[in-house]
């Protein structure tokens, strides 16, 4: 097993016992010399904490924007993304498992240091880079360094997480990021106990923390599994947390399962779940509803939360229509559009390009 470079990690106390204790999510890993943590990526090296995976990555690759899922952050741009290896997360119904439960680090083959990766971005005419595949939470030393590189060099950032992270870490990581997907998996703490060996509040905390204390855009996807997590209850109860506790802006993404990992004899979501979802969603009065991973125009379509006009139309991650003034508004009402939106559609369209990533930047 090749290791990456062990870089001094933020966030541990040590505890009464003598162990090491990490406070970057709530799992709490209470460590002796040498073990590692649950996402195994963190270990105790003496009395430290180190990362191992830093400045290591899974690949690179440029992505359209929406793929994140992000339908209200510069539309039609294209984002460079990477992940490492591990997860804070024990999701049985993991679709990316391959990356997230590695134990493998010889799957990291890209070097490439904070600076590097700004540079390639740049270089690639990306509008941001994403930290995605796995959870950036437990790369944070590695993710909030990128980001300094990044804005130095005018690129945003993007996390794609499960949000499931302390205070003070979380404040720390979000301060670097400009738009976050937070993936809300189920709405009852007994799914998240059973499924994900997590818990559903720190998870709402996040949510909470970026709506009132910080400019972060953020939208929210939901995985839906059927009997899992479906049933019209739960989906109603959360979408009405949803605009209570963050408004009706906040864009929600439901989308498909696949039988993938622990869980394979649960069967693939009927698209009808995803626009039954979807549905209740709206029914509840929240004003961007998304359906993903399946082909679906209209739940791939913006409207005017007012007029209810197409403004942006995609057919996957394709723009087909963009119809916004330059203060990003409807042309029709002239109501505004939650978001960030520039003048005029990217045209990335929906490639994805692998790119290899050397010392020189791409
Ligand atoms: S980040 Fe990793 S080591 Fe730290 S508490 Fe979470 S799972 Fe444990």
């Amino acid at each position: 097993m090749m290791e990456g470079s062990h870089h001094p990690g933020r966030y541990w106390h040590v505890i009464d016992d003598g162990r090491i204790q990490c406070d970057l999510c709530p799992r709490d890993c209470k460590l002796h010399d040498g073990q590692r943590g649950a996402c195994f990526v963190r270990m105790r090296e003496g009395n430290q904490m180190v990362l191992t995976t830093y400045g290591r990555s899974s690949g690179f690759c440029i992505d359209p924007i929406e793929k994140k899922p992000l339908n209200h952050f510069y539309p039609g741009s294209s984002v460079l993304s990477f992940g490492t290896a591990g997860c804070n997360l024990a999701c049985k119904f993991c679709q990316n498992w391959d990356i997230s439960k590695s134990k493998d680090m010889d799957r990291l083959m890209d070097q490439a240091s904070p600076e590097t990766i700004a540079i390639a971005a740049e270089k690639s005419g990306c509008k941001s880079v994403a930290f995605t595949y796995n959870d950036p939470v437990i790369f944070a030393e590695y993710a909030m360094d990128t980001a300094d590189a990044c804005h130095a060099r005018g690129i945003k950032t993007v996390a794609v997480t499960a949000g499931y992270m302390h205070a003070e870490a979380r404040k720390d990581f979000y301060s670097k990021i400009d738009a976050a997907n937070v993936d809300l998996k189920a709405f009852t703490e007994d799914f998240y106990f059973k499924l994900t060996g997590s818990q559903l509040q720190p998870v709402l905390d996040t949510l909470i923390y970026l709506k009132r204390e910080t400019d972060v855009w953020f939208e929210i996807t939901t995985l839906l599994i059927p009997g899992k997590n479906d049933s019209d209850e739960e989906l109603t109860a959360m979408s009405k947390w949803i605009k209570k506790e963050l408004g009706p802006d906040v864009p929600l993404h439901f989308s498909a399962f696949h039988p993938d990992y622990k869980m394979p004899d649960i069967p693939p979501t009927p698209p009808a779940t995803l626009v039954r979802a979807r549905e209740i969603a709206l029914k509840e009065g929240l004003n961007y509803v998304y359906t993903g991973n399946v082909h679906n125009i209209e739940g791939d379509t913006t409207f005017c939360p007012d007029c209810h006009s197409p403004l942006i139309v995609r057919d996957w991650y394709q723009i087909n229509l963009y119809r916004l003034t330059k203060e990003g508004h409807c042309p029709d009402c002239g109501s505004a559009l939650a978001g960030r939106f520039a003048e005029t559609a990217g045209h990335f369209g929906r490639k994805r390009i692998p790119i290899a990533i050397n010392m020189a930047g791409v």
